[in-house]
C-alpha cells in the first residue's frame, strides 16, 4: 500500500527524524490559513501517489500567504500522471545547500534490508542507478541486529557528509531503519534529505510503501489508504478479498490460487496471448466472489476475452458456476468466455454453464488457447476450433 508524503513523514517523525512544521488542504483557503500560521515562506506540494511531482509542477514555493493560496488554487484538481490531486501539503520552506538521497528497502537476493545513500539527492535515484550506479552507496541491515553505529559512521564518510552533521545522520538514518521496520514497510525514502544553509539535516520529502500482507498488524496505517486515488476495480477487489493486478493484456484471467494464477499467465504468453490481469479468487470462493471478480475483470475496456481456469479442490465447481451466470445476468458482458473447470464438482458446475454461451476446454493449454485465438481473432471462431 503506498501512502501519501505528509503521512510518511509524520511516521518518520515519530521515529525521531526531522520534518518541516506544516498542514494539508484540501482547499485554497486552507492553505492561505496554514500558510499564514506557518509564517514565511512555504512550499505548496501536491499529494499524488507518483513520484517526480517536482518535475510536474507540482511542487511550488510561495513567499507570501496570499501566493500559497494562488498555488494551492492551481494545484488542487490538477492532474499528475493521470491523478487528480486533491490534497496539498503545506510545509515551511527550507534554503536548501545540499540534497541527499536516504532509503531503505528489500534486497531479495540477499534477503535482507538495505540502506542506499547518494550524495546525488532530490532527483529519481532510479536515473541515478541507471546513469551513475556508482554514485549510490548500499550498506545491508541485519534485521535481528539493527542498523550499527558504524554503518552510519561509514555511510556519513563515504557521502562526505560534514564531520559536525554525523550526530543528526545516526538518528535519521536509525529513525528511517526503525520506521521501516516497525511499520512493516518495504520502501522507506527521504528524497531529499537536505543540508539547510544553517548547517542542519531535513527530511523535507517522505515516502513509504507498506506490505499489504502486515495490515492487519499495522491498524493504524491501513486507516491511512485514500480511496480517492484507488481504482474502482481495487476498491471491489480489496472490499471482496481478492488478490487483483491489472495488467495491459487483452485476455481477463479468472483463477483459484495465486502459482495456478501465474501458470495460467504464462501458458497464455506462451501461446502468444497477453494477459490482462492477475486475479486469484482464491480457495473457496463462493457464488459472490465469483460474481465480483467477473465483473472487475469485465470493467477492464481492453478485456477480449475472459479466461476461466477453476481447478477445484475446497473451491467448488458448482459455486463458481453460480458466480458466472450471477455475473452474466448482471454485467451481461459482450466479451466471449472460455472455461476450464475439472475438480470438486466439475461435473455439477459444467451442466449449470451448459446452457450459457461459453467455450469449454478439458486442458489448461486448450483453454490457453481458445482465448488467445478469440483475442487474436487468428481463428474463423474459436468454438468451432
Ligand atoms: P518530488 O519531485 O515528488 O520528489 O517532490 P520533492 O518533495 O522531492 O520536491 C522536489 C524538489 O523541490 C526537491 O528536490 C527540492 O529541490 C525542492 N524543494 C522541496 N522542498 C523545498 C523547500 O522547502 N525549499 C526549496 N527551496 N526547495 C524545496
Ligand atoms: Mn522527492
Amino acid at each position: 500500500m503506498k501512502i501519501h508524503e505528509y503521512q510518511s513523514k509524520r511516521i518518520f517523525e515519530k521515529y525521531g527524524v526531522p520534518i518541516p512544521s506544516g498542514g494539508v488542504a484540501v482547499s485554497a483557503k486552507e492553505a492561505y490559513n496554514i500558510a499564514t500560521d506557518l509564517g514565511g515562506k512555504v512550499i505548496v506540494k501536491s499529494q499524488v501517489l507518483v513520484g517526480g511531482r517536482g518535475k510536474a509542477g507540482g511542487v511550488k514555493l510561495a513567499n507570501t500567504p496570499e501566493e500559497a493560496e494562488k498555488h494551492a488554487s492551481d494545484i488542487l484538481g490538477m492532474d499528475i500522471k493521470g491523478l487528480t490531486v486533491r490534497k496539498v501539503l503545506i510545509d515551511e520552506a527550507s534554503n536548501i545547500a545540499n540534497e541527499i538521497y536516504l532509503g531503505i528497502t528489500n534486497d531479495r537476493e540477499k534477503k535482507m534490508p538495505v540502506m542506499m545513500v547518494s550524495a546525488e539527492g532530490g532527483v529519481e535515484i532510479e536515473e541515478v542507478a541507471r546513469v551513475t550506479p556508482e554514485k549510490i552507496i548500499k550498506v545491508h541491515i541485519n534485521p535481528l541486529l539493527g542498523l550499527q553505529g558504524y554503518q552510519m559512521r561509514d555511510i556519513a564518510a563515504s557521502i562526505e557528509l560534514p564531520r559536525k552533521n554525523w550526530k543528526e545522520f545516526g538518528v535519521i538514518a536509525s529513525g528511517l531503519w526503525k520506521a521501516y521496520n516497525g511499520s512493516d514497510a518495504t520502501l522507506a525514502e527521504i528524497n531529499p534529505l537536505i543540508i539547510t544553509a544553517e548547517e542542519t539535516l531535513l527530511a523535507v520529502d517522505g515516502k513509504m510503501l507498506i506490505d499489504d500482507s502486515a495490515l492487519f498488524r499495522q491498524k493504524d496505517i491501513a486507516e491511512m489508504r485514500d480511496l480517492d486515488l484507488e481504482t474502482e476495480s481495487e476498491i471491489v477487489a480489496r472490499e471482496n478479498d481478492l488478490a487483483y493486478i491489472q495488467l495491459d493484456g487483452e485476455i481477463g484471467c479468472m483463477v483459484n490460487g495465486a502459482g495456478l494464477a501465474m501458470t495460467t499467465m504464462d501458458i497464455v504468453t506462451l501461446f502468444g496471448g497477453t494477459a490482462a490481469n492477475f486475479l486469484d479468487i482464491g480457495g473457496g470462493a463462493n457464488a459472490e466472489k465469483v460474481s465480483a471478480a467477473f465483473r472487475i475483470i469485465l470493467s477492464d475496456p481492453n478485456v477480449k476475452v475472459v479466461l476461466i481456469n477453476i481447478f477445484g479442490g475446497i473451491t467448488r465447481g458448482d459455486e463458481v458456476a453460480k458466480g458466472i451466470l450471477e455475473a452474466i445476468e448482471e454485467v451481461k458482458p459482450e466479451v466471449p468466455m472460455v472455461v476450464r473447470l475439472v475438480g470438486t464438482n466439475a461435473e455439477e458446475g459444467r451442466a449449470l454453464l451448459a446452457d450459457a454461451d461459453m467455450i469449454t476446454a478439458e486442458t489448461l493449454a486448450e483453454a490457453a488457447q481458445k482465448a488467445v485465438a478469440v483475442a487474436t481473432k487468428t481463428v474463423a471462431t474459436a468454438k468451432e476450433a
